[in-house]
């Protein structure tokens, strides 16, 4: 592609919402635009870049057996009201109706479509396994767009479905998908841990995150330093401690004043204890109903495992003045004594002896507070969030904790969906039985931004050569001279001629800004016809990533390329 003919609008400006360095370079290098909140342009050299994801992507999906459909993004609301998420999906499924007064939603997702396609097309277990998969524009109407491309509402994802007769074929088929997701992402060219995940909203019993390693991860994994364990820490499970056996005696239950003092670490400072003897309470409201949540002074509550602990389909924390509108209690000075809401304590608390807790009462804690004898939770468990001080839960090697970003996420879904939409076929006894399911999605756009936020340097992007939307980027410093232009033309064409995806910089600019456009777009390798060319009749082979030039002969240049090239994981 000539530069010159390309809408490529490179800008200095930075839009002021870009706090992470992908939506700012996306932005800058003419990727993207923005519609409006969480809705964005693909311009051609982001386009390009997406393409690239999607053709790794769709040739490894094909390569591990999975066969391309494409469904549509509008889905009647009827079908999710088969499978109950029309219901728990809550606020993320953007609903409407249509002229006939039905409703229907965007997709967020295509569990519900597809098993309505298996159950109609579907009959016999000789047709299975089998895998469907689309590459398309999924919609969510996410509460917080944020992160450029990260989080939008509108993206392209990759999401599969597998069918299968029973639980070893279905397991067959998740591992199929974890192997050919191995082979994406390292295909991609990108630093990368498949870790242990919660299931979510999807649900089902077993599921894998691939994330991206990169500090503006949204998530935070857990590593382990010793053995392959990794998880998110959503997940992260803590081993049982077993029944409490204390041999201390037990205080007497006193109310002391601590007025002014809500900060765990002051109330601790105050009464010269740490902060792993106080009782942390935190309110939440699961399914519209307020809980107090019990972990150590020195935790933090994990809300995905209180979720899942009491089986809830939302989770949502209360801030200070909610706290008091649904429960008339004053936050910093919240305890488990004489609660009248539900109760749910972590497995630790119930080993704290002569703890303290907030009373209940503005400006008051109380001390000598011993579970069992001062409240009963009414359910106990693992609820905190595991910490670098805790051993890995599979060898009890020591652990790190790496902010990552979900680029996949594959999912065993069991009968979930077969069983509520009834989507059977006939066994080869005869019988009738659902369908075994499993769901594996692919956050294709969201894997551009993860590639920039991994790999970038002050000047600009530096693409993986497979995601690079141009392998090569030609720069001609003298359009106004003929033997410049022959040389560059000639570049231009050779490489192309040998399967290059080339960008050629004929636009008639300063050689600086050449030079910057050329580093902030991120393109791998740089062939420069400049000074060297004027002097001794070689061009300039310059590799983006680590700086290093070769000055060659333009023939020595294209052959050198193109292995280059050809070298990188195909
Ligand atoms: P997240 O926890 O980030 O919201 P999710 O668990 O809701 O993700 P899935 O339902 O598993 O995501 O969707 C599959 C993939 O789609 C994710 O792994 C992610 O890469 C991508 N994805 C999900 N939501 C978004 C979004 N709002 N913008 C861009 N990509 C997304
Ligand atoms: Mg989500």
């Amino acid at each position: 592609m000539r530069y010159s003919q390309m809408l490529l609008p490179t800008t200095k400006e930075t839009p002021s919402e870009a706090d992470v360095v992908s939506h700012q370079l996306l932005v800058r290098g003419g990727f993207i635009r923005k519609l409006t909140s969480g809705m964005y342009t693909f311009l051609p050299l982001g386009f390009l870049a997406l393409q690239k994801v999607i053709g790794i992507v769709r040739e490894e999906m094909n390569r591990a057996g999975a066969q391309e459909i494409l469904m549509p993004m509008v889905q009647p609301g009827d079908l999710w009201q088969e499978s109950g998420r029309w219901k728990k999906y809550g606020p993320e499924l953007l609903r409407f109706r249509d002229r006939h007064d039905r409703d229907y939603c965007l997709g967020p997702t295509h569990e519900e479509v597809v098993t309505d396609i298996a159950r109609r097309e579907l009959q016999s277990y000789r047709q299975l396994p089998i895998n469907h998969y689309q590459i398309q524009t999924k919609y969510r109407d996410e509460i917080r767009p944020r992160f450029g491309l990260m989080r939008v509402r509108e993206f392209v994802m990759k999401d599969a479905y597998s069918f299968d007769v029973d639980d070893a074929g279905a397991s067959n088929s998740y591992e199929i998908m974890r192997q050919a997701y191995y082979r994406i992402f390292e295909r991609c060219g990108l630093e990368f841990r498949a870790v242990e995940a919660d299931s979510g909203a999807i649900g089902g019993s077993f599921s894998h995150e691939f994330m991206v390693l990169a500090e503006t991860g949204e998530d935070t994994l857990v590593i382990c330093d010793a053995c392959s364990y990794a998880a998110n820490v959503e997940k992260a499970a803590i081993p049982p401690m077993g029944p409490p056996a204390t041999t201390v005696a037990l205080a007497d239950m006193v109310k002391v004043a601590t007025p002014g003092l809500k900060q765990v670490d002051k109330v601790a400072a105050f009464l010269q204890v740490q902060p792993a003897d106080l009782v942390k309470t935190m309110i939440y409201l699961a399914d519209g109903e307020p809980v107090a949540a019990l972990v150590r002074g020195d935790r933090e509550v994990q809300s995905v495992k209180l979720k899942n602990l009491l089986a809830a389909d939302d989770i949502e924390p209360l801030n200070e003045e909610q706290v008091w509108q649904q429960t008339r209690l004053p936050v910093g000075y919240l305890g488990p004594l004489g609660l009248d809401i539900k109760v749910v304590a972590d497995q630790e608390v119930m080993h704290m002896v002569n703890a303290v807790a907030g009373a209940n009462e503005k400006g008051f804690h109380c001390t000598g507070v011993n579970p069992g004898r001062d409240f009963q939770p009414d359910v106990v468990g693992d609820l905190r969030q595991i910490a670098v001080d805790d051993r890995c839960p599979a060898c009890g090697g020591s652990l790190r904790l790496k902010e990552g970003i979900e680029v996949g996420h594959i999912f065993k879904l069991g009968t979930n969906y077969s069983e509520a939409m009834g989507a059977t076929f006939q066994d080869s006894d005869g019988q009738e039985k659902p369908f075994i399911m499993g769901c594996y999605g692919i956050g294709v756009s969201r894997v551009v931004a993860a590639a920039i936020e991994q790999n970038h340097d002050a000047k600009g992007i530096i693409f993986p050569v497979p995601l690079a939307p141009f392998q090569v980027i030609i720069l001609n410093l003298g359009p106004k001279d003929d033997s410049f232009c022959q040389v560059a033309e000639r570049l231009y064409k050779a490489l192309r001629d040998r399967g290059l995806d080339v960008l050629f910089d004929d636009r008639d600019e300063r050689p600086g800004s050449k030079f910057n456009d050329a580093d902030l777009l991120g393109i791998p390798f740089r062939m420069t016809v400049g000074k060297t060319f004027e002097k001794e009749g070689k061009v300039e082979l310059r590799f983006r990533r680590t700086g290093e030039t070769l000055t060659l002969g333009p023939d020595e240049a294209i052959d050198r390329l193109v292995d280059l090239v050809r070298q990188t994981p195909a």
